[in-house]
């Protein structure tokens, strides 16, 4: 309710600015503002459509100037790096290049889903977490290969869009005639600190 009554003030007050604009003015005013609203509604209903998943255990959180890998993900539209943990190291992986990071006490409380995680920034810029293993194959030994905004599984060979909300691209070798979607967790990115969880 309170979003509504906020759109018809902003409709409001763009109505009043809209009395001392010339008639060309007023209409690219309109589409300007329609576009505006049109965006925001869309941008929410996409967030809405979202399913968490809770199958695999997630928690952990990184402030995102201290690796490199994370700042183009948390940034950049189609952008993605993966987090998995390999022993008593986190790493950490782009299209620049493959990080590992030592575990402190903290972070060895963390948990990152079956086979690590993928965050990236998807085609609307909203963020966005998958679980880096099959859903599919749903063991953590069948991780995914990320190139650009394609996951790809060598197990089964499907291929998911990753800025495209795990759309199917390829359906693989027929391994799984009905491949679901990635396993998909909440993120939150404050500006500082990137959490993952469920
Ligand atoms: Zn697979």
């Amino acid at each position: 309710m309170a979003r509504i009554a906020r759109m018809k003030q902003i409709e409001m007050n763009e109505k009043k600015r809209l009395k001392t604009f010339s008639a060309a003015q007023r209409v690219m005013a309109v589409v300007a503002l329609l576009c505006l609203l049109l965006c925001g509604c869309k941008k929410e209903d996409w967030e809405a459509t979202r399913k968490y998943s809770t199958k695999y255990r997630v928690m952990c959180g990184f402030t995102v100037m201290s690796y490199s890998e994370l700042m183009p993900a948390v940034g950049g539209f189609g952008l993605f790096a993966t987090i998995r943990q390999v022993g008593s190291d986190i790493v950490m992986k782009s299209e620049t290049g493959s990080k590992p990071y030592a575990m402190d006490a903290l972070q060895r409380d963390f948990q990152f889903g079956c086979g690590g995680l993928i965050v990236g920034t998807d085609f609307n810029g909203l963020l966005c977490c998958f679980d880096l293993a099959c859903p599919n194959c749903d063991q953590a030994q069948y991780r995914m290969t990320v190139k650009g905004a394609q996951a790809t599984c060598e197990h089964c060979g499907i291929v998911y869009a990753l800025e495209y909300d795990t759309y199917i691209i390829d359906k693989g070798n027929g391994l799984h005639p009905s491949p679901r979607g990635l396993y998909q967790y909440q993120t939150r990115y404050d500006g500082t600190m990137i959490h993952m969880y469920n």
